[in-house]
């Protein structure tokens, strides 16, 4: 494992990442069939509208992210409407540990891995610290937490872990834990705030190691 640089480079892609508008529902990006580039720009409706990063045209662009994460997504909004944070705390883990599944299989597809040894690997490599710690690093030639301090979310991964951790004390909550654990209401938002971020990396990890990667070599 490489030492920690001091300072650390800021990342700058090619081509600007146009994040969508926030609203009160998942944000709709569109994808280049070609390299997988993502962006929020709606001009990239139009078919003919070339890609930014390979020129691309002429093809639908399909949206991202897809179908069971957005109504997932839409159902975690009306849990934290309503105020029950507990649910919301829950099910938003469970979203960004779909999110990030996502990210890697479109980075090892990316990389020419076939279906049957992507779906091999997520298999075998069920637990979400093993797939950040150590297949995102594989995969990506640098750690999860570097990366995302490149692009601009340096607090993220920290934060994911300690919500993850609060999750799973509250989940394998037992008589031997001792005092009982409980999910605070403040972490509903601050699990929306998280969601909220969680969709703008990955499009950015997506555009430097699925699109900037070595898709179609
Ligand atoms: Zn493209």
């Amino acid at each position: 494992m490489s030492k920690k640089h001091h300072v650390t480079q800021v990342y700058q892609p090619p081509h600007r990442t146009v994040f969508a508008p926030q609203t009160d529902e998942a944000p709709i990006y569109y994808e280049c069939p070609v390299c997988g580039f993502l962006t929020a720009d709606p001009s990239f409706l139009d078919h003919e509208h070339p890609c930014p990063k390979c020129d691309a045209s002429g093809m639908e662009r399909r949206v991202y992210p897809t179908e069971r994460v957005r109504r997932l997504d839409a159902r975690i909004r009306a849990y934290h409407r309503q105020g029950d944070h507990e649910i919301v705390v829950i099910l938003v883990m469970a979203l960004l540990e779909a999110v990030l599944e996502d990210i890697l299989d479109r980075i090892m597809e990316a990389h020419g891995s076939d279906l049957p040894l992507r779906r091999m690997v997520m298999d075998t490599q069920r637990a979400i610290g093993t797939r950040i710690g150590k297949l995102f690093p594989a995969l990506a030639g640098e750690e999860f937490e570097e990366a995302a301090a490149e692009l601009g979310y340096r607090d993220f991964p920290y934060r994911w872990r300690q919500m993850r951790e609060a999750r799973n004390a509250f989940i394998h909550d037992s008589p031997f834990n001792g005092a009982k654990e409980s999910l605070q209401p403040s972490m509903g938002n601050d699990a929306m705030q998280l969601l909220d971020q969680s969709y703008q990396l990955f499009v950015l990890l997506n555009n430097r190691f699925v699109a900037d990667g070595y898709h179609g070599k």
